[in-house]
């Protein structure tokens, strides 16, 4: 096709993670003619949704989160009854730690959250701990847990896949190695022109999710926001095969300033190896190009340490070990809204290492935003304007 050629479209969708995929398969779905760019491959190992697993967890201090995290169960479940693919391993999840508050939030007060919403839990005290979880060698008195049973493992690959297939089935373009730069729209009410190496497109709906690319592309809308990147580590560890490792998340302590976040997965490919990571880093950046992708030493040490201190049957260094990136916000609340200034265009961003659990529902509402301006949902607390966001 030659170059000139303008491409119409009602829905383009900016971003192949997994954000981007079920905006996609959604747009799709609701009748409109959808294309997606994605500038690698999806799954890329240079973006957030790289990996094999991720955690869904409906425990939050924040009853609006739980709430999502509900109807975003809900939708995982329609999709996995729909397709016959399983994307959610559901075993369960365990929370313990200090009380304190922290990036993910506050143990008592998920407690409270679940409580009130009736969602099912365990509570564990220190001693019971380890009677419950025969792998923990050492839990400190000021610790406490709490299990929660619609905790699941997110299969990452699986999903990614099944989004990209139902968004071909329902008609979408997904446009991989495509990096789409939107021209100025001055009037601000599109329709949108966008230049990519496959042509020329116009779209009436814009969604973007860009992940850590979200500066560079607003940018192209006048628009910077506060957004910081972190490069964070994770590393497998190989583990005793006849220990029973639960998904886990503790809330340690603050230790030079940072709070010891460190969670882990048991592999499901029968490996006997766990996937660990802290949710710190000292590497933090403006821009991804800067983004060095090598694990930090330092995180490595303190995870290795870290672990040998409390599981039992852990090898003492890990196997491997990798990076991947969080968009993070200055509130570590993402941003999902329509874009000031300009109509039919709707972003998710600042994604804070927390948007995986919501693929399906924040995929919908990005469509809603898009075509409508509103969502059904209650968003509010997402909002672009909030303080502190918009440069
Ligand atoms: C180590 C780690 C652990 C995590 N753990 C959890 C967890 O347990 N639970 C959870 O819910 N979440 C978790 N997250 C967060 C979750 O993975 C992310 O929130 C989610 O993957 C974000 O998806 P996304 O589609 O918004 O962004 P991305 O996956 O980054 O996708 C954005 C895509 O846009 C593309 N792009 C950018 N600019 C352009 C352009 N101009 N043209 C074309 N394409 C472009 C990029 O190449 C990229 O592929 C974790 C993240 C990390 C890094």
């Amino acid at each position: 096709m030659s170059s000139d050629v303008i491409q119409h479209v009602d829905l383009a969708v900016l971003g192949g993670g997994t954000i981007g995929l079920s905006a996609a398969y959604y747009g799709a779905a609701a009748g409109l003619k959808t294309v997606l760019f994605e500038q690698y491959d999806f799954g890329n190992d240079k973006a957030s949704s790289d990996g094999d697993s991720r955690m869904f967890r409906v425990m939050y201090s924040e009853e609006d989160m739980a709430q999502l995290a509900e109807a975003s169960l809900g939708q995982w479940q329609e999709i996995e009854h729909y397709t016959g693919d399983r994307l959610l391993d559901r075993k369960g999840l365990l929370f313990y730690g200090l009380p304190a508050s922290s990036v993910e939030g506050n143990l008592e007060e998920c407690a409270q959250v679940m409580s009130q919403m009736g969602i099912p839990y365990t509570r564990y005290s220190a001693e019971q701990l380890p009677r419950a979880y025969d792998v923990f060698k050492d839990i400190p008195k000021d610790y406490f847990g709490l299990s929660q049973p619609s905790g699941a493992t997110i299969l990452v690959k699986h999903s990614l896949h099944t989004f990209a297939r139902l968004a071909r089935e329902h008609g979408a373009h997904l446009l991989t190695h495509c990096k789409a730069t939107i021209r100025p729209c001055k009037s601000g009410k599109g329709p949108y022109l966008i230049d990519t190496p496959k042509g020329i497109f116009e779209a009436k709906h814009l969604v973007l999710a860009p992940g850590a690319w979200s500066n560079p592309v607003l940018s192209q809308f006048g628009m910077q926001l506060n957004l910081t990147i972190w490069q964070m580590t994770v590393a497998y560890y190989k583990v005793d095969p006849h220990l029973k490792w639960p998904m886990w998340y503790e809330f340690g302590p603050t230790k030079n300033n940072q709070q010891q976040l460190f969670y882990g997965f048991p592999l499901l490919d029968g490996s006997h190896k766990i996937k660990v990571s802290a949710d710190f880093t000292n590497n933090q950046y403006q821009d991804p190009s800067q983004c060095t992708y090598q694990p930090d030493p330092r995180i490595l040490d303190q995870m290795s340490s870290f672990m040998m201190h409390r599981f039992k049957g852990v090898e003492p260094t890990p196997h491997d070990a990798i990076c991947c990136l969080y968009t993070m916000s200055p509130d570590a609340q993402v941003v999902l809204d329509t874009l000031p200034g300009f109509e039919n265009v709707a972003v998710l961003t600042g994604e804070s290492g927390r948007a995986f659990k919501y693929t399906p529902v924040f995929g919908r509402i990005l469509v809603q935003l898009a075509t409508t301006g509103k969502s059904t949902y209650d968003i509010s607390e997402f909002s672009i304007k909030r303080k502190g966001i918009i440069r």
